[in-house]
């Protein structure tokens, strides 16, 4: 949506004009919220919550479907497990869609594609907050900083309630409208996670990776959907009423949903686990279901049990391959029949490495999206029925980076190779995809060679059961394969500082 739109939008809601029913309920309900919220805060003190349990997220909101804006209420009980803090910091990761900011979503490879209609925006709004003094601020205008009315002591919770809007850009990419449904991952303000010194970790929106970093907590998500929507979402259906769906989730370091009105639905059950496929396009849809399903059970066995009662792998419009969220995956529906598997293998990965187990995803995006690529090679090798084998995986990243290695030694004489990386380092998707995909699964692949099988993925499974729900530095990682009683910080460390030769 764009600034005209926008504007006007804003301009209809301070005369009160009705959004549509669903809205106008939804704003009724937002206003007694808020009124609950403010008992609820002048109520609280460190201390008076219930202690020791995770951050939770109560979201009621309501999507317009024909104004392309979200309307919500998060009341965040935030439980601080950080040094006493004076103030709670959460990322709007939403608002670097919106027009003027310092870092667009997407990167300038795909820009042409993400955006299918021509340049747009979107954007988040914040319109009260309960809980305490606040104001909207940060590098790129995407830090909500909300001053409490006293210092909330470790380990002591404090509850927030905050009431936004969500305006949605036309954009196939993380949060946007897309030919056929609508994307709404990052749809609400999220904690900033503690670093290890303390601070809160504020993350603007760097296009290429991930550059999202936030704790484990509990959601309960209330969408009220436009009249012949469905929604695919982190969590179980926990109640339908109406047009509104509540869904669930327990220690989700996020929660996203996709909506649309032409979704189909396939699934079946995996140890336990409810795998579904929606899709609005799909002559192979079984087969999809089958790599959801085939991926998971694989990464059960190698990596350990999965953590949550659902899985959804939704086709989606994606200008990448897909994105991960906790117990969802959104997978490029424009992908070709062995694009659209190796996604919902890589994807389904994250599940393992990024979703249970946490790592710092912008300053080593590799430590994730390595280990995600790594098994995929190990699910493809173990199930060749899927065309692809581990050589040829391993002989098409080597090539990969060998190219763009001697890319840029022509033009820069010579490529900084060095892995840890800060997102903003790097000068593209380009040399991003292969430091931290291609490079990384070499590395992987060269410890497994020369660790063997046992204790290369014993090494792993220990990484995904020792970390669980936390976020693990890169050393913890490397600690996990030096505790198979093997040298290896040697080989990490010639691949991470750049001073391997391919
Ligand atoms: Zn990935």
């Amino acid at each position: 949506m764009n600034e005209r739109a926008r504007a006007e939008n804003k301009k209809k809601r301070q005369l009160g004009a009705p959004f549509g029913i669903e809205y106008v309920a939804m704003k009724k309900y937002v206003t007694l919220l808020i009124a609950a919220g403010i008992c609820a805060a002048s109520l609280s003190c460190p201390g008076c919550a219930a202690d020791g349990r995770r951050t939770s997220y109560d979201i009621k909101c309501a999507y317009d479907a024909e104004k392309g804006v979200l309307g919500g209420v998060c009341t965040v009980n935030y439980v601080n497990e950080g040094p006493d803090t004076d103030a709670l910091e959460f990322n709007l990761h939403a608002n670097a869609y919106r027009e003027g900011a310092l870092y667009g979503p997407v990167s300038e490879e795909l820009s042409g594609k993400a955006f299918y209609d021509g340049p747009d925006y979107g954007g988040m709004e914040i319109i009260s907050v309960t809980g305490g003094e606040w104001q909207v601020c940060g590098e790129d205008m995407n830090i909500l900083r909300v001053a409490l009315p006293e210092t909330l002591a470790s380990g002591k919770s404090a509850s927030v309630t905050i009431e936004y809007e969500l305006e949605l850009a036309k954009v196939d990419h993380r949060t946007g409208i897309t030919e056929h449904t609508v994307n709404l991952g990052n749809f609400y303000p999220i904690a900033c996670a503690r670093g290890a010194d303390g601070k809160f970790t504020e993350c603007p929106y760097y296009s290429n990776g991930d550059p999202f970093v936030s704790d484990c907590a509990d959601y309960e998500v209330t969408i009220s959907l436009p009249d012949g929507y469905s929604a695919a979402a982190s969590g179980e259906l926990a109640e339908s009423e109406g047009n509104a769906r509540t869904y669930s989730i327990k220690n989700a370091r996020d929660f996203c949903l996709v909506l649309s009105d032409e979704f189909e639905t396939l699934s079946r059950d995996v140890n336990g686990t409810k795998v579904r496929y929606y899709y609005y396009s799909d002559e192979n849809a079984l087969k999809k279901l089958d790599a959801a399903c085939d991926s998971l059970a694989f990464f059960e066995e190698t990596f350990g049990e999965y953590a949550w009662p659902t899985l959804s792998v939704v086709q989606t419009g994606f200008a990448a391959g897909g994105m991960e969220y906790p117990a969802l995956t959104m997978i490029n529906g424009e992908l070709d029949e062995s694009g659209a598997v190796y996604a919902i293998v890589h994807e389904n990965a994250h599940q393992w490495w990024y979703a249970m187990t946490g790592s710092d995803q912008i300053n080593c995006a590799w430590q994730d999206e390595g280990a995600a690529e790594y098994s995929a090679l190990a699910f493809f090798e173990n199930c060749p029925g899927y065309g692809f084998t581990r050589a040829g995986l391993k002989n098409a990243a080597i090539s990969s980076y060998r190219a763009y290695f001697a890319v840029y030694d022509q033009i820069f004489g010579g490529a900084d190779t060095s892995m840890n990386r800060h997102l903003k380092d790097f000068s593209g998707d380009y040399e991003y995809v292969n430091i931290a995909y291609n490079k990384a699964l070499i590395m992987f692949d060269t410890l497994r060679e020369s660790i063997g099988d046992e204790r290369f993925f014993g090494a792993l499974k220990s990484y995904s059961e020792k970390y669980r729900f936390k976020t693990a530095s890169c050393d913890d990682m490397i600690r996990c394969f030096e505790d198979t009683g093997v040298d290896v910080r040697g080989v990490f460390e010639s691949f991470l500082e750049g001073r391997i030769i391919i």
